[in-house]
């Protein structure tokens, strides 16, 4: 059969190295950000790890968004090793506000707010990250280039998963390879473990059977790049407004990325809206702190959901990042979740290799469900209980976050634990964190 080292592509497939067979240990499935991070993290771990992408690299790469980091993410990623090729290109916040639209009390969060009882931290870091999406998935890739036990097939599609006691079996069809024939394209992986880390509407959680909880919001967001006339001064802000809440995220170069969360219709009325009635409403919600602002990319509209899946595990099947869970926008968690998935699964299964033990034994796995899918309930409870206190108009409500806003400005206890939630300091840590300065 034929297989190329490191990855499958219509050019490189001509200098073809024959491989006897297609044994890996471990098949993740998805080249997002959450697969990717994975390979990286297993990168030396002796183990051999197959990414299977339906698109092109760069086509995956080049998806126009940017994330709101949390300092946990950054420590893992920092162990991960890749960290130090993103973080020039990205930027880090040391000040967060929080508004309830045009009320004028704001919340702002510094660093020092993350000291409980007085005591005070040692937090070099700021309070959390702003980067894109090309960055962070380029700098991945660039860092498996030199992962010899490792092979990308991208672009290339699963066709079936055949799970067995003791291997389980990933039919796969390469793409874009015209001067092949279907069978020379069509291969088979065997290996111990699949890792899905498909996105929200994962094939490989559906084809095994896994149920998910859930519900699609009344809403959608609208996201989008912008250049600001006034500095950003490296703060994070969400305003939150009846319709549903909006964060501006500060990029390199006094650009931003806005996440305006509104009613479905309202949302695609907001893309649609002639430009320049767009950037009124624009400067209008973000209170003339940005200036005059300009669009640097396509409004682009999501729909929002909350998803947990009933299992991230079964026999030789791990679910991590979307394919696992979904949460609502507000306050940037969605990835931190899957990362924070990379840091753990990782953990456990280079232990269990490190043993002897077999990584796709559901014993093993189980270590990583009882560790994660807790913490992101909490998680998907949090953003789910932000949005519905914001996003209404009934007296009552508005006085109980009126009440909440201003007791999370005054009450240093309340505020340091809304900030620990924000920077991801909460919970177990995975090794990867290697335990800088915080508790
Ligand atoms: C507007 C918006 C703003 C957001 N802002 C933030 C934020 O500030 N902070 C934050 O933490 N999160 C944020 N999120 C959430 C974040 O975008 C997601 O949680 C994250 O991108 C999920 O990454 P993933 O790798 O798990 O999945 P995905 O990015 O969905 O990647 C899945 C990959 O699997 C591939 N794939 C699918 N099916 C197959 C198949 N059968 N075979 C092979 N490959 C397959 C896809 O092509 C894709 O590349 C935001 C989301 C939205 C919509």
């Amino acid at each position: 059969m034929n297989m190329v080292k490191n990855q499958i592509s219509p050019n490189s497939l001509s200098e073809t190295t024959i491989m006897p067979k297609l044994d890996y240990d471990l098949v993740i499935v998805g080249g997002g950000i959450a697969g990717t991070a994975l390979a990286c993290a297993l990168k030396n771990s002796g183990l051999k790890v197959a990414l299977v992408e339906t698109k092109s690299k760069s086509v995956v790469a080049g998806k126009k968004l940017a994330y709101n980091l949390s300092l946990i993410s950054g420590r893992i990623l920092d162990g991960i090793g890749v960290w130090q090729e993103i973080l020039p290109k990205i930027t880090t916040y040391r000040q967060i506000s929080l508004s309830d639209g045009n009320y004028p009390r704001t919340v702002q969060f510094y660093p020092d707010d993350l000291a409980i009882s007085g005591k005070k931290q040692t937090l070099k870091e700021g309070l959390g990250y702003v980067g894109e999406h090309q960055v962070m998935l380029a700098a991945m890739q660039e860092f498996l280039a030199d992962f010899e036990q490792f092979t990308w097939f991208c672009p290339a599609q699963v066709l079936q998963v055949n799970y067995q006691s003791d291997f389980v079996e990933v039919e796969l069809r390469c793409k874009d390879t015209d001067s092949l024939s279907e069978e020379e394209r069509t291969f088979t992986i065997r290996s111990k473990l699949v890792v899905g880390a498909d996105g929200a509407r994962s094939p490989i959680r559906e084809t095994a059977g896994i149920g998910t909880h859930g519900w699609k919001y009344w809403q959608s967001c609208v996201a989008m790049t912008i250049k600001t006339e006034k500095s950003h001064n490296n703060i994070a802000f969400e305003r939150f407004w009846p319709s549903g809440p909006m964060g501006v995220l500060p990029l390199p170069g006094n650009r931003c990325q806005v996440v305006w969360t509104a009613p479905h219709a309202e949302a695609k009325g907001l893309q649609m809206l002639d430009q320049e009635e767009f950037l009124a409403k624009l400067e209008y919600r973000t209170a003339g702190l940005l200036g005059k602002v300009e669009l640097l990319s396509d409004r682009y509209v999501f729909p929002v959901q909350l998803m947990q899946s009933d299992r991230y595990v079964q026999h030789r099947l791990a679910l991590i990042g979307d394919a696992a869970h979904c949460c609502h926008p507000v306050g940037g968690q969605g990835l931190n979740m899957g990362i924070r998935d990379v840091g753990a699964i990782a953990e456990v299964i280079k232990t269990a290799h490190q043993q002897g033990k077999d990584i796709g034994d559901i014993k093993v796995l189980k270590h990583y469900e009882g560790w994660r899918r807790k913490e992101n309930l909490v998680i998907l409870g949090v953003t789910d209980f932000l949005d519905r206190i914001f996003s209404g108009t009934l007296l009552p409500i508005v006085a109980v976050r009126r009440l909440g806003l201003w007791g999370m400005g005054i009450i240093p206890m309340f505020k340091s634990l809304s900030l620990r939630v924000m920077t991801g300091l909460f919970g177990r840590y995975p090794k990867l964190t290697q335990m800088l300065s915080v508790k």
